[in-house]
């Protein structure tokens, strides 16, 4: 299995963006930091990262995240990118990686970032469906996002796409549509983020006029898990679901509304787990008795559920006296034993 690189993050909040989306600041994300690092004040950041993680077992990419990369003025790019391009020429990382919207993709973007080694783009896609980034003020179209990956592919970019669950105007079937779409442009991996209400965004003045209800966790959790199954069936990783958790982004903090949970891509995999063990035991009957659950060692805590959330629910709703969840290796981690029948799969 190839390993995860492990990422520098350089965050540059806004920096490059044509005009604020409805659901985003970057500020509240990254606590109030704004504006371009210098390439001085760059090579001190990366420099004072791999000091601290001298011990690295995975390859290091330098990633430039939070704002709209290729939208920066064209010398700032360049010199940002000469400045991180030093550390891959020492081999001290291994490459650069930026996020960026999908119509700043253009020939003469690509012209610009070609001498530079660049390994992989991230898109923020968000939506598939044109009322849904129509709502969202993202100011381009599904077509954009089709021709950008198209372009960087040719080019041999690693591409990722950002998607978000739960923006206004989105369903479960435009949403299902926005995966079926997203699939055909074999991507190389996803990113699935659920809307949050945050404090300083356009979106907190439609929550709080009442126009906009962000939802709920599980409902949230539900409409990921959809997605995760796609793309998985597909064989496109799925690297995160839900925002990172960290001191800037707590309840209360920055976000004033919305599904945030700081573990919600382990409550999509606990979500799937349930289900499957829901799907191979039939409809909900008084079994009593014992349940016996066999699982890889390694998705144990998917099977047991945040807290034995899902232990608890299974005895519920299913009168079962004891649930037990025993560790086999010979299972692959996606796959669950349920009593002595042969395995069930969670996605
Ligand atoms: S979503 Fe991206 S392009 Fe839109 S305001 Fe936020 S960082 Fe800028």
């Amino acid at each position: 299995m190839r390993s995860r690189p492990l990422i520098v993050p350089v965050f540059l909040p806004h920096a490059g963006c044509p005009h604020r989306c409805l659901f985003c600041n970057q500020s509240a994300v990254t606590g109030g930091r704004e504006g371009l690092p210098t390439p001085a004040g760059l090579r001190d950041t990366v420099a004072g990262f791999l000091k601290r993680c001298r011990r690295r077992r995975s390859p290091t990419q330098i990633a430039f995240f939070g704002g709209n990369f290729l939208g920066v003025p064209e010398a700032d790019i360049q010199n940002l990118l000469a400045a991180a391009a030093g550390f891959v020429r020492s081999g001290a990382v291994a490459g650069i990686r930026f996020s960026t919207r999908p119509d700043t993709v253009t020939a003469r973007s690509l012209a610009l970032i070609d001498a530079y080694p660049v390994h992989t783009v991230e898109l923020g896609a968000q939506s598939m469906c044109a009322e849904v980034l129509a709502q969202a003020q993202r100011g381009h179209s599904a077509a954009d996002t089709l021709c950008a990956c198209r372009m960087l592919k040719e080019r041999g970019y690693a591409v990722g796409l950002q998607l978000m669950v739960g923006l206004p105007g989105d369903n479960e079937e435009r949403l299902i549509k926005t995966g079926r779409r997203v699939v055909g442009l074999r991507p190389d991996f996803v990113r699935i983020y659920p809307t949050l209400v945050l404090a300083g965004s356009p979106l907190a003045a439609h929550y709080r006029r009442g126009d906009y209800a962000p939802l709920p966790l599980e409902t949230a959790v539900g409409l990921t898990l959809k997605l995760y199954r796609l793309f998985r069936a597909h064989g496109i990783p799925v690297i995160r679901m839900g925002l990172q958790a960290s001191a800037d982004i707590s309840p209360g903090a920055s976000v004033l509304a919305g599904p945030h949970h700081p573990a919600f891509g382990h409550l999509v995999q606990c979500a799937a787990f349930h289900e499957a063990v829901r799907s191979a035991l039939g409809p909900a009957g008084r079994l009593r008795g014992e349940l016996s659950l066999r699982v890889h060692p390694n998705s144990i805590p998917r099977m047991r559920g945040l807290g034995n959330a899902t232990v608890g629910a299974l005895q519920r709703e299913y009168g079962f006296r004891q649930v037990e969840v025993c560790a086999d290796s010979t299972l692959a981690e996606q796959q669950i034993g349920v009593g002595g029948n042969a395995p069930v799969a969670a996605w």
